[in-house]
């Protein structure tokens, strides 16, 4: 039985999924204006991980992350760099794309926009303000928190207590200071969408609320996210659906911990100077992937390039016993002994460390004493039975965690951020904008696709995985 620590009870629930046999994810992705950072790679490790696990344990899993492609820090952004709003996002997107693939990332079943779900959206909104659960003011709309009975217990936070000593400048139409918006209209020369109430865009939270609904349906097993987004994010999207639905629409709400840098949380305003692709240049890709993991989902992970060494080093062991076994035959009898019955229950065990709200940290201490186990089982003479129980074992545990220099990414993109690459790419050559032409083609080719140029545009082909380049 699968146990999951549940953010809105804060208690383990039992896992049911409400359809058996299959479970439906909903994460909230990045908003793409600047390079990926680690606290982007941490939920992303995470979730690969949980959707590994609950596959292995016979799930069909669905797994939704969105792109908050237009928002106020990417307008602000586009603006200093003088560029469009819809290039940087679709650079940033692919960007953040090849970097997770190399860290043996599954692509999501689904990775919605934002800009591709506007009808849908205002749609939601529309609905909001019928029931009576928000209203337009001066183009902008806003969801009225006080109707929901409910508001702030995700957060544990109590309304009053939100606005005490906090400086809220009442917007003019706002009804009550914590009210926040569903639709913002557009200032002067920013992208903007048409709306019953004039030209404009989403506010942040509205998106989750209603591309879950579109790809998941009404009810959805997990949302996941990282803890920085419970309050305000998770409070505000759970009120929307609840207001929509009168009910609720997640079952669990799943939330890892922050990255930390000493007393300092890293966040998205407060990169530290880290990329994601200036760790890659000095750490191999499962070294930082399984670093990630070292500590379990919920615990914060303190950050620093000399913990990574160390955990390199400790990852080493496993890759040496890998390289020792990778070509041994499978064990055909079992000898008595200690370590023999480590080898031969280490699955059961493994698995059963994940059931466990998927605790990383223990699944590899239970690797560690494998990988001690093999290697007692070769001093005693029984060579031959113990590479074959490891060589197994360590496949099982890599399939999950990852943790073998050859990762399993794909390459593969989503197929709806594949095409608008491509048409991103179509643009700039349209435009003659030659240097992001040449920026989107080396992300596709570096993601495996073979880059052809056309008459009618742009066209790619998926390289065979036996091709030699
Ligand atoms: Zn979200």
């Amino acid at each position: 039985m699968i146990q999951v620590y549940d953010s809105l009870t804060r208690q383990m629930a039992p896992f049911k999924p409400h359809i058996p046999g299959h479970v439906s994810i909903y994460t909230c992705g990045v908003t793409p204006y600047d390079h990926s950072h680690i606290g982007h790679a941490r939920p992303a490790v995470v979730w690969d991980v949980i959707r590994r696990h609950l596959r292995r344990r016979g799930y069909v899993v669905t797994f939704v992350q969105n792109f908050t492609d237009i928002d106020d820090k990417i307008i602000r952004r586009a603006e200093e760099l003088g560029r469009p709003v819809d290039d940087l996002a679709t650079e940033y997107m692919a960007e953040y794309h090849q970097i997770l693939d190399h860290l043996g990332v599954m692509p999501p079943d689904y990775a919605p926009r934002v800009t591709e779900n506007i009808g849908p959206i205002v749609e939601y909104i529309e609905a909001l303000i019928q029931k009576g659960k928000a209203y337009a003011a001066r183009g902008d709309v806003y969801f009225r928190v006080k109707s929901d009975p409910e508001y702030g217990r995700l957060s544990g936070r109590k309304l009053e207590d939100m606005l005490e000593g906090v400086r809220v400048e009442v917007e003019p139409g706002k009804e009550y200071p914590g009210d926040f918006a569903l639709w913002k209209s557009a200032g002067a020369g920013e992208p903007a969408w048409p709306s019953p109430w004039g030209p404009g865009r989403p506010g942040w939270h509205i998106e989750c609320s209603a591309m879950s609904m579109r790809y998941l349906g009404a009810h959805f097993d997990m949302h996941g996210g990282g803890m920085d987004l419970i309050f305000p994010h998770h409070e505000n999207e759970r009120a929307q659906s609840r207001a929509y639905l009168e009910d609720e629409a997640v079952t669990l709400w799943v939330h890892s911990g922050l990255i930390t840098r000493g007393d300092v949380k890293m966040s998205k305003s407060l990169k530290n100077g880290v990329t994601l692709g200036e760790l890659l240049d000095q750490f191999p890709p499962h070294v930082l992937r399984t670093y990630l993991l070292s500590v379990h989902y919920r615990s914060p992970l303190d950050f620093d390039e000399r913990y990574i060494q160390d955990w390199s080093r400790a990852l080493s062991r496993i890759d040496r016993l890998w390289q020792d076994v990778r070509e041994a035959p499978p064990a055909r009898d079992v000898a008595d002994g200690d370590w023999a019955e480590t080898l031969v229950g280490f699955e059961e065990q493994f698995l059963a460390a994940l059931d466990d709200d998927f605790n990383t940290a223990r699944a590899f201490a239970i690797v560690f004493d494998m990988v001690n186990a093999a290697h007692r089982g070769i001093d005693q003479g029984n060579g031959e039975m113990a590479r074959g129980l490891a060589r197994r074992n360590l496949a099982v545990a890599d399939d999950i965690l990852g943790f073998l220099p050859e990762q399993p990414g794909t390459g593969a993109m989503d197929e709806a951020l594949l095409q608008s690459v491509v048409s991103a790419r179509d643009g700039a050559r349209r435009e003659r904008n030659w240097a992001f032409s040449d920026a989107l083609r080396t992300i596709l080719t570096d993601a495996g696709y073979e880059v052809l140029d056309g008459a009618d545009g742009t066209r790619v082909h998926r390289r065979s995985l036996h091709d030699t380049n």
